[in-house]
């Protein structure tokens, strides 16, 4: 089947040190590929790169069968999530979560109406005229799901979104992802460093290692079939 998402020898240095080293992925229309690898792989970088927030040194990005290497981040359609919550303090939920409709200029029925069904689909409807600050982390987390989703992005960028919660919201909040993500038929990147995170989430996995991807599959044949002593000790084939 034909990607949704190319990415071909994608190369990006800081300075002299190499960061991503010809990273190639193809990504399906609908499915959640995971990036997993220890900190400091490439990953944030890479995802900033797909968001056109980071120039690419060298290689290709087509989405939709659009070439979007030259195009700044808004045109590119792609939405991101961080892993510190980054909504706008000054903004209740319901405004956060109209900001990027507002800024392309949709009508206030349309933001209103949008932002309602975001706000039942992430069950903080009680919340929408709430500050951030008033929210717990991961109420927060939802609201700049949300926020991302409002605009219809064609692929969702997920940056360790769940690191900084509790490890009970984390496992809830991350199921609760998953069934956005299947319901809305969402083509998304999920980086994290952790995996078991990846193995219960993804389609894919991509375990990356020092700017490179060293082995992609299914959850299951990189636990079960680790081509390298790395992702062996990385998917923790040997426990
Ligand atoms: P990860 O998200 O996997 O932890 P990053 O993509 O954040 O890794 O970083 C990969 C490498 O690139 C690290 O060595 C990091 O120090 C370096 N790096 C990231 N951003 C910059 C930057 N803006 N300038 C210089 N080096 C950077
Ligand atoms: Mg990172």
């Amino acid at each position: 089947m034909k990607p949704y998402l190319k990415l071909e020898g994608i190369r990006k240095q800081f300075g002299t040190t190499t960061v991503l080293n010809q990273v190639n992925l193809d990504i399906r229309e609908g499915e959640l590929v995971t990036l997993l690898g220890p900190s400091g792989c490439g990953k944030s970088t890479l995802l900033r790169c797909i968001a056109g927030l980071t120039e690419i040194d060298e290689g290709q990005i087509w989405l939709d069968d659009k070439d979007i290497v030259n195009l700044p981040p808004r045109s590119r359609e792609i939405g991101m999530v961080f892993q510190s919550y980054a909504l706008f303090p000054n903004l209740t939920v319901r405004e956060n979560i109209e900001y990027g409709m507002r800024m392309r200029g949709a009508a206030k029925e349309a933001r209103r109406q949008r932002s309602d069904e975001l706000l039942e689909l992430i069950d903080l409807a009680d919340k929408r005229d709430a500050y951030p600050a008033q929210l717990s982390g991961g109420q927060q987390q939802r609201v700049a799901l949300a926020r991302s989703l409002a605009v219809r992005p064609k692929v969702l960028l997920l940056d360790e979104p769940l690191s900084a919660l509790d490890a009970k919201i984390r496992k809830n909040l991350r199921m609760e992802i998953r069934e956005i993500q299947k319901q809305f038929n969402m083509t998304t990147i999920f980086v994290t460093h952790d995996q078991e995170e990846a193995l219960t989430l993804s389609d894919r996995v991509c375990l990356m290692n020092q700017g490179n991807i060293v082995q992609q599959g299914t959850p299951e044949e990189l636990y079960a079939k680790p081509s390298t002593e790395f992702v062996a000790r990385f998917m923790g084939s040997y426990n």
